[in-house]
């Protein structure tokens, strides 16, 4: 008998159908002898939905109501997958993030899991229950409801897996696992039986949203093995596994993309000590995380024009920090843009292998897309280009680098 974390996101939820789709495969596992626990998402589109009426009843983006108004559409799901299940004589409850308690710090719209006491769901499992867990919400230090983040689903899963040291975590989405670049835009994407936590890690964070970037670090840290699959049918889907686990490793394994850009340049910043302390303070200062960065010496050497990229949602109030500070900066003109995508190619071999990135750069001045802005790790580049080409720039990447389905 093993234990088993299943998570269900919002399309597996999205409706009646999809809600008695998921009880049955809750049920496929329990009649294989397993003991399961089950982490639900919000229907799709209700999350979207709250954010709008949170926005449009005002007040602060990150507060305690905008959480409590954020949380409620997983309260929603669980219930009725509960009552689903209790339908086919299946014993279940709901859970919500207080009554766990799930605990988290005190940091509102993106909060991050600090402890989940087990032993009410320890119980609820020993007496042959199961439990049906609301996902991206916790309590904080306060007592008031926290939320995890856009797609956090993911992380209270995997944070419960670890908690209760199940077995397998089982993410049940729309596709039927991790492609080597998104399927809805790369039609020739290939499905990857194997990922590593390092390569999903950097796929995740650099726009890939089929996992939340906080579950694959959690899994990473836990040893969670996850299992990435489709809750249409039950196909093999992706596993991420640590990297001796995966014998024979691409080059490259992955291009994603984040549309969530915007770009900042100065133009004509004095060129002198303490610059770009005085620009980048400020931002930080003010919580906002700046992603890329590029420097250009002028020809006299006096000035120099620097370009940054932040959030697309951050945009305006880096603006705001930056202009408020213009005095002490000096710059000629302050330009921003926010149609702007960064494409991103990730693979663990990097490290042993030359030419990637040169691949990348060829590859895009072939097709004319000029590159803005470049950042390189260990194990990936990233440039920022012009977002009209998202689609062009990805489809012929993804061919360039061989990861094309036959
Ligand atoms: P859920 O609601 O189940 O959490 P999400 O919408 O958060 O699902 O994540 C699944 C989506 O992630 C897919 O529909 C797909 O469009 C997108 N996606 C982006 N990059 C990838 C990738 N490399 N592999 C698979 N899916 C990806
Ligand atoms: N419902 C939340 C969201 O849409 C959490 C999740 O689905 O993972 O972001
Ligand atoms: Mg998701």
């Amino acid at each position: 008998m093993a234990r088993i974390v299943q998570k269900f996101g919002g399309t597996s939820v999205a409706d009646m159908v999809r809600i008695k789709a998921a009880a049955a495969t809750v049920k496929r596992e329990l009649d294989d002898g397993h003991q399961v626990a089950v982490v639900l998402s919000a229907m799709v589109g209700v999350t979207d939905q709250l954010v709008g009426y949170a926005a449009e009843a005002g007040g602060a983006h990150y507060s305690s109501e905008y959480d409590a108004v954020l949380a409620t559409g997983e309260q929603g799901t669980v219930g009725l997958l509960a009552l689903s299940l209790q339908e086919m004589g299946i014993q279940a409850r709901s859970w919500l993030g207080w009554q766990i308690p799930i605990r988290t710090d005190g940091v509102y719209g993106k909060a991050r899991i600090e402890n989940i006491e087990t032993e009410a769901l320890e119980r609820c499992l020993g007496a042959g229950e199961v439990p049906v867990v609301a996902g991206f919400q916790g309590l904080g230090p306060d007592g008031r409801i926290t939320t995890l983040g856009r797609g956090g689903t993911d992380t209270t899963a995997v944070a419960l897996a670890a908690a209760l040291g199940a077995e397998r975590c089982d993410i049940y989405t729309d596709v039927d696992g991790v492609y080597t670049s998104d399927p809805r835009i790369v039609a020739k994407a290939r499905k990857l039986e194997k990922i590593t936590y390092e390569e999903m890690l950097e796929m995740a964070s650099l726009g890939a949203k089929v996992l939340q970037t906080r579950a694959v670090e959690l899994a990473m840290k836990s040893g969670q093995r996850l299992h990435v699959r489709s809750s249409y049918s039950d196909a093999p889907g992706t596993l991420v596994v640590d990297e001796d686990e995966i014998v024979e490793q691409e080059i490259v394994s992955g291009i994603a993309y984040s549309r969530d850009e915007a770009k900042i340049t100065l133009v004509q910043v004095a060129d002198k000590p303490g610059v770009a302390a005085a620009i980048f303070g400020p931002l930080a200062d003010a919580s906002i995380n700046v992603d890329m960065i590029v420097q250009n010496v002028s020809a006299g050497g006096k000035t120099t024009d620097l370009t940054f990229t932040v959030a697309k949602g951050d945009l305006e109030r880096a603006v705001e920090t930056v202009a408020a500070n213009k005095k002490k900066l000096q710059y000629k003109d302050l330009i921003s843009d926010s149609d702007v995508v960064k494409v991103s190619v990730i693979g663990v071999g990097m490290r042993s292998h030359a030419g990637v990135a040169q691949r990348m750069f060829t590859t895009l001045a072939e097709k004319g897309i000029n590159i803005q802005v470049i950042s390189t790790s260990e194990i990936k580049v990233s440039v920022l280009i012009a977002e009209e080409y998202t689609e062009l720039a990805l489809r012929a990447l993804h061919s360039a680098y061989g990861l094309d389905a036959e």
